[in-house]
């Protein structure tokens, strides 16, 4: 079958790949009809990774079962799936808990499992004509009758609209809250669709590009652009000199965006412990990275940031992160897509074929240039 292969940094291609096949009575096979990129691929790509060589990537699927594993029960042939990024067993003790992003059996030893990922397992990923799916019972998410029609909003339950939501749980978003976003690429737009649906009042989004600004202010959020105000500043002035009731962190280790002034990845952090009131809280899905081999910064090569500690401890604020436990929010979040009453494919700039994939990583990758988000139709 064809699929996208990482090569090196900067460097993906759509070769000819081996068929995936049943490995586990408790797999299935999927027939990928949409596979997005994502800002984390973004983190392969640049190379700061040890994704091994022609490793499929691609952890935003969704497709039609073809084949069955002689012990899947629920899932049928022909079914129509959106799958979580993260594999989960469903039955360790994290799983149990609903903490599927850091499954415990997928991925013996390390921090949960992952299509086409870096040091998530050995899954291949969906940027392919076909994938298995591990634990499939526990791991395909059934969509309903209008799973074709509205393909473009349930594929974004593999990924970035439940961790937009899991940022928003994260910082415990509630009705009437002001919310600040640092971030306005699909995640941080995925967290003020989020916002919303919890009942936030005023969602205020922080980045520098006009294209994800406009995004922003398209969903009736407000706008703050970095490179023309202090966003601290800008976020003090709009919460009456308080500060936000709650805060997302949605860039992580940063891109490697020279026009953020990138080289020591501590901006986000510190700005957001400025930018929320005394007590509020933080929920940070950015990725950070164990180790930075790229970066100048000694303590950044380690992947370590410089995090005002004093003034966190001072405003007496709390924090949460780590990977969305997308099996947590997927069902109701593809309920509310049905009713209406959420549109995550409100961000997709560009659909593609998976031949065009790698033009489709460069542009994403340079980011400001009116490529907010690719989805490969298969
Ligand atoms: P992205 O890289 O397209 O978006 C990041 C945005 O942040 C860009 O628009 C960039 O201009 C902006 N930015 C950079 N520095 C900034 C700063 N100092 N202040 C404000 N904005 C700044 O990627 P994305 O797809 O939106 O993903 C964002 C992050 O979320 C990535 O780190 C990605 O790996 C991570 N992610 C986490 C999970 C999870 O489960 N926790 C899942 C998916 C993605
Ligand atoms: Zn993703």
């Amino acid at each position: 079958m064809k699929g996208l292969v990482y090569n090196g940094p900067r460097d993906v291609s759509v070769n000819k790949v081996a068929d995936p096949k049943i490995e586990k009575p408790t797999d299935v096979l999927v027939k990928i009809t949409t596979s997005n990129i994502c800002g984390s691929d973004l983190h392969m790509y640049e190379g700061r990774t040890s994704v091994e060589k022609g490793k499929v990537l691609g952890h935003e699927n969704l497709g039609v079962v073809v084949e069955v594993g002689a012990a899947v029960e629920r899932v049928k042939k022909g079914d129509r799936v959106c799958l979580p990024f993260n594999i989960g067993c469903g039955f360790c003790k994290n799983c149990e808990r609903g903490y599927t992003g850091f499954c415990l059996t997928a991925n013996p030893g390390m921090a949960g499992a992952a299509y086409g990922y870096a040091e998530m397992g050995p899954y291949q990923g969906g940027q392919a004509e076909y994938l298995r799916v591990p634990y499939a019972d526990f791991n395909c998410l059934l969509l309903p009758p209008d799973a074709v029609e509205k393909e473009d909003d349930y594929v974004m339950l593999s990924d970035i609209f439940p961790t937009g939501f899991h940022a928003t749980e994260l910082a415990k978003v509630g009705p009437g809250d002001s919310v600040a976003i640092y971030g306005a690429g699909p995640v941080g737009l995925m967290a003020a669709h989020s916002a919303f649906i919890r009942g936030a009042a005023k969602v205020m989004l922080v980045d520098r590009h006009a294209d994800r600004l406009k995004l922003a202010e398209k969903i009736g959020a407000i706008p703050i652009d970095d490179s023309k105000v202090d966003p601290v500043e800008a976020i003090m002035k709009l919460t009456g000199g308080e500060g936000a009731d709650c805060g997302c962190e949605c860039v992580g280790w940063q891109c490697h965006d020279p026009s953020h002034g990138h080289e020591i990845p501590n901006m986000t952090m510190n700005n957001l412990v400025k930018s929320v009131r005394p007590t509020g809280r933080l929920g940070v899905v950015g990725v950070f990275v164990p180790e930075d081999p790229k970066a100048e910064d000694k303590l950044a090569k380690q992947g370590q940031i410089a995090f005002d500690m004093g003034l966190y401890f001072q405003r007496g604020l709390s924090m949460a992160c780590g990977q969305a436990n997308v099996k947590a929010y997927n069902r109701k979040l593809r309920d509310l897509i049905q009713a209406g009453r959420a549109n995550p494919s409100f961000i997709i700039s560009h659909r593609l074929k998976l031949d065009e994939a790698p033009k489709a990583y460069d542009k994403f990758d340079q980011r400001g240039n009116g490529w907010t988000k690719v989805v490969l139709k298969l």
